[in-house]
């Protein structure tokens, strides 16, 4: 089988896990113990991974909170903003595109009293610059926009996002859980205020991601209790996922320039192969600047589910929450695709792993699948 699903989870890489191991199993002292040795050196090691973190995405490690992923970081963004306001009736917008961890929580949100806003987005999935500027006139606690997309990769425009929202008083979230690893980015130049990461999309463990928080920004906590990660997140640290965590972005930072130049080669020898032998493929969000190693191939007409066409191939249909729905990518619906095709498309998502001989079996799948169907 040829594992082609690098943007639903990585594996995590193998000296990674033995670490991880060793930590759980022999150096497991609780970092809250700040009277012995071993609890110190627990919490060396969670520093160690903050400071490892933050390089990766620049920011301050004290701008940095540890998760249990990025839907939690997300989560606690979303509610932490609002729940300060709720009194106020606050206003939140978000693109039509974003993962459920961000428009599930902002849904909640409407649902106990804020005025929610979805944004919509072109034919190609880019935010539309007008609506959000459209809907920043009244007052905005909160615009929430990805900074890339994990059905098809498109980018955001997020600088003249932050300089739109900034100007009319709002705050930025951007969910980056794709980028790390794949496209260079600095959190402070970028000027957001807050984002989410996740460790296994670049190669570490499940189960831990991290919340960025701009210096001085206040947030509610969603989790309460012994007043871990200075009070925003309670609860006894995953010292071995977050030192898991801090060792893939660190990793994830050095190799940034050589794996997006390997991702954008093998996605385009894809790319070119699939459209030269399947006249009519869309590949969606494809005139537009994309994060490598993403190509979602929709086939307009097609006759029955084109991944079932794939035996020898691990990919998917969309994200992992649409296809457990069974339902098509609100993704592509938001960009004007219609639901069958939507429920028919295929994306492939590479990884580090991935060589030129997948690319070859993966197009020559795509392809006679595509035309068996067509
Ligand atoms: N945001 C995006 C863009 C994702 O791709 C994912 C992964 O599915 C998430 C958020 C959720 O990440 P996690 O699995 O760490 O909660």
């Amino acid at each position: 089988m040829i594992y082609a699903d690098y943007n639903s989870t990585t594996p995590c890489l193998r000296d990674i896990a033995e670490r991880m191991l060793d930590i759980q199993c022999v150096e497991f002292a609780n970092p809250g113990n700040r009277a012995s040795l071993s609890g110190r050196k627990a919490r060396g090691v969670i520093d160690t991974a903050r400071e490892q973190l933050a390089r990766a995405v620049g920011a301050h490690p004290d701008e940095l909170i540890f998760t249990s992923g990025a839907t939690e970081a997300a989560n606690t963004i979303i509610f932490g903003v609002m729940e300060r306001l709720l009194a106020d009736r606050p206003r939140i917008l978000s693109s039509a595109i974003e993962h459920p961890a961000v428009c599930m929580p902002a849904e909640h949100c409407a649902r106990a009293g804020a005025d929610w806003v979805e944004l919509p987005v072109d034919s190609q999935g880019r935010l539309d610059l007008d609506a959000l500027r459209e809907n920043l006139t009244r007052p905005t606690a909160l615009v929430c926009v990805m900074a890339a997309n994990n059905e098809t990769g498109v980018l955001q425009d997020l600088g003249e996002i932050v300089r739109l929202s900034h100007a009319a008083g709002a705050l930025v979230f951007s969910d980056m859980t794709q980028m790390l690893g794949k496209m260079p980015f600095n959190v402070h130049t970028d000027g957001i205020d807050f984002a989410c990461f996740s460790a296994h999309k670049c190669y570490g463990p499940k189960g831990v991601g991290a919340m960025y928080k701009r210096r001085g920004l206040a947030l509610s906590p969603l989790i309460r209790g012994g007043g871990q990660e200075e009070g925003l997140r309670s609860g006894t640290e995953n010292v071995a996922g977050i030192a898991g965590f801090g060792m893939a972005a660190d990793k994830a930072a050095r190799e940034v320039h050589s794996r997006k130049a390997q991702l954008q080669r093998l996605t385009k020898q894809l790319e070119s192969q699939v459209l030269r032998h399947l006249p009519g493929v869309v590949i969606q969000s494809g005139d537009v600047d994309r994060l490598p190693g993403t190509s979602m191939f929709s086939l307009p007409g097609i006759r029955g589910k084109w991944l079932a066409q794939l035996p020898g191939i691990i990919a998917s249909s969309g994200s992992a929450c649409a296809s457990l729905q069974g339902k098509p990518s609100h993704v592509l619906r938001s960009m004007g695709v219609d639901p069958e095709t939507a429920m028919r498309s295929v994306r492939i998502s590479l990884g580090t792993p991935s060589t030129e001989a997948d690319i070859r079996e993966i197009a020559t799948q795509l392809i006679t699948g595509g035309q068996k169907l067509s």
